[in-house]
């Protein structure tokens, strides 16, 4: 099995060395990841310039774009002549839940695999710091091997681990995306020259946890997987649109 890896974190992030570390051991990886830390980048692709590809000590690609960017080099570049039979992504350093998965580069980076009809999941671990990002390694190498052979290919998985020891990782369920409110407002500040500037304020809390959600799931610590699509379409108010057209 070959397994194109990416994050958002950046190559040097612990998690993705974590997840390559683990996923060595049972396919033949390839990691390309993002210069910088590119969290909350989405699926951006760079049209503004061209992108360079450098390699690491240990093997590992990285380039100066996004995480969309990375597997889109590699599906239609460098790995032309050895698709992979799965992109993973991660492990993110805090969780992709609900609303998240729309702005985030490592559920971008696995859904650009995705729209290239390569399987995908992205991985996230729920809190920050990266404690326990070695069972959540483990556990994300347990998900990959399952290879889900029921499921419609290609398939996109989005997963969220608790950062929990791996004996305490025992209970896996499939769940629907929760939703968050909305952001804390944006924060005013001055720069050192008196003028204002504004950071984008933290993510909201959980809206809907209800039972079923990523988030629940999360608080009970169970490791949630979603099956993502990509298609946003709304059925329902495309037909009362059909209507009021008419
Ligand atoms: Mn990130």
């Amino acid at each position: 099995m070959r397994i194109l890896i990416s994050n958002d974190d950046g190559y040097l992030a612990p998690g993705l060395i974590a997840l390559a570390d683990a996923l060595a051991s049972i396919a033949d990886i390839t990691v390309i990841a993002p210069e910088s830390n590119r969290s909350g980048s989405s699926n951006s692709l760079t049209l503004d310039r061209p992108l360079s590809l450098h390699s690491t000590a240990n093997g590992y690609y990285f380039v100066n774009g996004t995480p969309s960017d990375c597997v889109h080099l590699a599906l239609t570049g460098i790995l032309l002549d050895a698709k992979p039979d799965l992109v993973v992504s991660g492990i993110n350093q805090g969780q992709n839940m609900g609303d998240d998965t729309l702005y985030s580069g490592t559920v971008a980076a696995a859904t650009e695999g995705f729209l290239f009809g390569v399987p995908a999941i992205a991985f996230s671990q729920v809190e920050h710091g990266w404690k326990n990002v070695d069972a959540a390694a483990l556990a994300a190498r347990d998900i990959v091997q399952r290879r889900f052979e029921a499921l419609q290919k290609p398939f996109l998985l989005n997963v969220n681990i608790p950062n929990r020891p791996y004996d305490e990782l025992t209970k896996t369920v499939a769940t629907r995306l929760g939703k968050r409110h909305v952001s804390e407002p944006v924060i005013k500040m001055q720069d050192p020259h008196g003028r204002d500037i504004y950071w984008v304020g933290p993510i909201g809390a959980a809206k809907d946890a209800g039972e079923g959600t990523d988030f629940h799931a999360a608080q009970q610590g169970w490791i949630s997987i979603t099956p993502l699509q990509v298609d946003l379409t709304h059925s329902v108010q495309l037909s009362a649109l059909k209507e009021a057209l008419a």
